[in-house]
């Protein structure tokens, strides 16, 4: 499969000719998402390394983390402009809201899962398994009945630039919380490094990154009584990896891409078959997305130094 890069004169901010080519349909399927006249912009940039989008529709903004310098920035949609949330961020990485809309966090330093009270106060979720720290907790989801699933690789305490150099006290693995009753269980423990994790739109199954196997790929679990079984691949992701997923109401799966260089980075969208049917090619390796915006049809990309975003004909699930 080529990735062909787009035209060098692009970026940054060029105009775009509709349909804009940064949108590149593979399959069919993938045109019905596009909008002829919405074109990627470029809304953020000028930071180290974002991570961890999330909306908030209540407040008419994007929240992400920035986890190298230590901040999460708000994204302010009447405006554009970016200010600072919370600073110092504990090196923040994946966020995502509960059922009530409060924020839930993975903080590499701290090494936990933290929800941010609709009072502003910090209640710690998770940060410790069988009396061992969280290695660094990265990307996190919360299912249906308000369980918080959660990935924890380790990443964040490879260097002391998104954390704290210490060693994994744990296996790789990802964890569901149960709030209310506090029990904490790992439930994926078959993948060298989960990272991004989203259930399909009806919660039947639990799709999850390893961005440590050889090749890259993204895994598929059933999902039934809080528990995930039945593992296979889903998706390959050479020649580079995966990183944030998300689902739109279709059970089409949105991958952030990275690492394959011109044409290949951005998001990779597949089929629920397992078909690449689509890209929005970036100039940056892509960490994450989401999906937002009054109508949910926002697509919302955090790619390294910049975050972008593009209206499909879809919505997040
Ligand atoms: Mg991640």
């Amino acid at each position: 499969m080529p990735f062909p890069p787009l035209p060098p004169d692009r970026w940054p901010d060029a105009p775009a000719r509709y349909p804009d080519p940064a949108l590149r349909a593979l399959d069919p399927r993938f045109e019905e998402l596009v909008l002829f006249n919405a074109a990627v912009e470029r809304i953020a940039t000028g930071h180290r390394w974002v991570e961890g989008p999330v909306w908030f529709g209540d407040h008419g903004c994007l929240l992400f983390s920035d986890i190298p310098s230590d901040r999460i920035l708000r994204w302010d949609a009447a405006t554009g402009a970016v200010t600072t949330f919370r600073e110092p961020s504990r090196h923040a990485n994946g966020n995502t809201r509960d059922r009530q809309g409060r924020l839930v966090t993975c903080e590499h330093l701290t090494r936990q899962v933290t929800r941010t009270e609709h009072d502003g106060s910090v209640t710690m979720l998770a940060g410790t398994y069988r009396d061992w720290r969280l290695n660094a907790p990265n990307d996190v989801v919360v299912a249906a009945d308000g369980a918080v699933w959660f990935s924890d690789p380790g990443y964040g305490i490879l260097s002391d630039y998104e954390g704290r150099v210490a060693d994994l006290e744990l296996p790789t693995a990802v964890y569901r919380l149960d709030p209310d009753r506090g029990d904490l269980r790992a439930v994926v423990e078959d993948l060298e490094r989960p990272n991004g994790l989203c259930f399909s739109p009806d919660g039947a199954l639990l799709y999850v990154v390893d961005s440590g196997s050889s090749p890259r790929t993204i895994h598929v679990y059933d999902v039934a009584d809080g528990a995930a079984g039945g593992g296979r691949v889903f998706v390959d992701m050479s020649p580079g990896s995966s990183d944030g997923i998300r689902c739109d109401v279709r059970g089409n799966l949105w991958a952030a891409a990275g690492g394959g260089g011109d044409g290949y980075d951005g998001v990779h969208v597949f089929a629920p078959d397992g078909t690449l049917i689509g890209q929005v090619v970036l100039p940056e390796s892509c960490s994450n997305l989401c999906f937002g915006g009054p109508a949910r049809n926002r697509l919302f990309m955090t790619a390294s130094r910049s975050v972008y975003s593009v209206y499909v004909n879809t919505t997040g699930a």
